[in-house]
């Protein structure tokens, strides 16, 4: 192997691979083109690169299973991911001589920071014991408000957590295109992304997989999330071993997005990157005439409405009137509360609240979003 001397020496990184390399035709597993992922997994591993799979598939594989008539349901659907996760399981493990290690997560357990610590602490002790994580959503019990919704973006989640030095998504593509290159011959590859602004989001265009939930828009997003935590992202054609073949030398098969030279803190990042915003806190002209220093001391009266329904402990958006974006927050109140004292008129919150002086911002969790 001719191993270019700039190649990036990983210590660990994450692979996402999706339902169509998985399940091709909706009818169980194949493991047609898992055999070239697996033997890249098998080779970074002994060049001492640790790997974490996030593997779709579950859906995919278990639908054969069902009547298909109803299987647009969603009900239909969570019994196919149930049906599905053991068998795409199994057919990675018979590919593998070292041991697998199921982790099935909802965005419940990423969004608490607790939580969040504890995936992290158990992917460490999983790949310090050679143990191969494979990671999927938890379909099986999610609801709208508890979802990732796709993998693309559960792998950006995964690779800050586990604190990777590379993501590498598997797309039925070369890469990112300046157009859909299956609808325009003249459609080139982008090789390299510095800066993941508004044109790149408009070369990915809209979400369209026939077999997954992804796209290339997710594949953009999940791009995004992980160059801010410092993660080498690509995207890269999975049905081609190729592909594989020229990353282990170190060279780019597909699109390379550069990691930002100044991440951010992992706890910012997380705050930005993997909570949810539940609700709005609007406010005046009072709270932008405090500085930086003292904007976490938001008060009653700094508040103009209060839109959402949210309970103490949730994460939410500090915004202008005018739209523009300040913060996302840990609130300690409810929207409940925080609706009636924006409606009265007293400078501490105690007064309003019976036992407590809590600030209405807990200031650990305040992430500047910039105008
Ligand atoms: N979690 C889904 C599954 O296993 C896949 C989501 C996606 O396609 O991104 O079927």
């Amino acid at each position: 192997m001719n191993i270019d001397p700039e190649a990036p020496q990983w210590q660990r990184i994450v692979i996402k691979v999706g339902s169509a390399l998985i399940a091709p035709n909706r009818n169980g597993c194949s493991s047609q083109y898992l055999l070239s992922i697996a033997n890249f997994i098998v080779r970074c591993r002994m060049i001492g690169t640790q790997v974490v799979l996030v593997s779709s598939g579950s859906v995919a594989a278990g639908a054969h299973l069902f009547n298909a008539e109803d299987n647009s349901s969603m009900t239909v659907k969570k019994a196919m991911a149930a049906a599905g996760q053991s068998e795409m399981m199994a057919t990675w493990d018979r590919l593998f001589d070292f041991n697998t290690a199921q982790v099935l997560l909802t965005h419940a357990d990423l969004k608490e920071r607790d939580r969040y610590i504890s995936v992290r602490d158990t992917i460490d002790t999983l790949l310090n014991n050679n143990i191969l994580p494979i990671i999927n959503e938890n379909d099986t019990v999610t609801t709208d408000k508890l979802k990732v919704g796709d993998n693309d973006n559960l792998s950006a989640m995964v690779a800050s957590a586990a604190n990777a030095d590379a993501l590498i998504i598997c797309s039925d593509i070369d890469g990112l295109y300046n157009a859909n290159p299956k609808l325009d011959s003249t459609a080139q590859l982008i090789a390299d992304v510095y800066d993941i602004n508004a044109d790149i989001y408009q070369m990915a265009g809209g979400a369209t997989s026939d077999v997954g939930t992804g796209g290339m828009k997710t594949k953009i997003q999940a791009a995004d999330k992980a160059v801010s935590h410092g993660i080498d992202t690509y995207i890269v054609n999975g049905f081609n071993e190729v592909s594989f073949n020229e990353l282990l030398i170190g060279r780019n098969p597909g699109t390379h997005f550069h990691p930002h030279k100044k991440p951010m803190q992992d706890q910012h990042h997380w705050m930005k990157h993997t909570t949810k915003i539940q609700g709005e806190l609007v406010v005046g002209d009072t709270f932008m005439m405090k500085d930086e220093a003292t904007r976490d001391l938001l008060v009653p009266q700094d508040l103009l409405h209060v839109t959402g329904n949210f309970s103490a402990g949730d994460v939410v958006l500090v915004r202008k009137d005018n739209g523009d974006k300040l913060a996302k927050v840990k609130t300690n109140y409810s929207s409940c509360l925080l609706n009636f004292v924006a409606t009265q008129n007293s400078e501490h919150i105690s007064e309003q609240l019976d036992n407590t002086d809590e600030p209405i911002l807990s200031k650990q969790y305040i992430t500047l979003l910039g105008a």
